[in-house]
């Protein structure tokens, strides 16, 4: 599969992808807060500890809650607004169509360098370490 890149060479265009970026990630953040305090004051009480004794319409909601989190961390997981590897918000991206997420177009070089560096190694027979073949194949 062909990798897909996102490269902005105009520094006023550059500037602005990265402020969008900052707000959609701020906007990720506040909502996951807003969630986990939620989440919270049903499933813990006034000193923070598990309440047990929960009401069945007390559960349904919580676990509603909790599947808006989990839909929202996966999303921002594939999100185009940060590398997967280093984090960094305001870099050019290279998509991953096998593993469906995002890395700064640095990163995916790195990656896929180090993919061809240890298959000339494995040829030597070399020892690899905890080095994943499948992981860094991706990139190439
Ligand atoms: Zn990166």
């Amino acid at each position: 599969m062909k990798k897909r890149c996102v490269v902005i060479k105009d520094p006023k265009l550059r500037r602005i992808r990265n402020n969008l970026r900052e707000i959609l990630i701020k906007a990720y953040q506040n909502t996951d807060i807003k969630l986990t305090s939620e989440i919270d004051a049903i499933s813990r009480d006034s000193e923070g500890r598990l309440r047990m004794n929960r009401t069945p319409s007390e559960n349904a909601e919580l676990q509603k809650l909790k599947d808006m989190r989990s839909q929202i961390n996966e999303l921002t997981d594939k999100s185009i607004c940060y590398c997967r590897a280093c984090k960094q918000i305001n870099k050019d991206m290279a998509y991953n169509p096998t593993l469906e997420e995002w890395y700064c177009v640095e990163c995916y070089e790195e990656f896929r360098d180090y993919y061809y560096q240890q298959k000339i190694e494995k040829q030597k027979a070399k020892f690899l370490g905890d080095y994943y073949e499948p992981f860094f194949e991706t990139f190439t």
